[in-house]
């Protein structure tokens, strides 16, 4: 359920939680009891879960200056071994 925000001319500002489209106008303070009417403020969506906004803010956070690599990534390497299968190649002289 979401929480609306109400303002208490009295106290501070405090929220409640009630189904969506059924906040009333108006509650009673919680501490003082004064009536407190509703706050409108922008919506907390949380976007941190989704995959995407984490690809924008990881692009975003590496457009002017890329991740440092310390180490390569854990896993089995590929490539750069027994890449050809030519048996002449095995003639060629290797480095010490
Ligand atoms: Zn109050």
């Amino acid at each position: 359920m979401p929480l609306y925000a109400y303002h208490c001319p009295e106290c501070s500002d405090f929220e409640f939680s009630c189904p969506m489209g059924s906040a009333p106008g108006s509650l009673p303070c919680p501490a003082c009891g004064a009536p407190s009417p509703r706050r409108f403020t922008a919506p907390n969506l949380s976007r941190t879960s989704s995959s995407a906004y984490q690809l924008i803010e990881r692009t975003q956070r590496s457009a002017a200056e890329p991740d440092v690599v310390r180490s390569p990534a854990p896993g089995p390497r590929t490539g750069a071994q027994n890449i050809t299968t030519n048996p002449l190649h095995r003639k060629l002289p290797r480095p010490d």
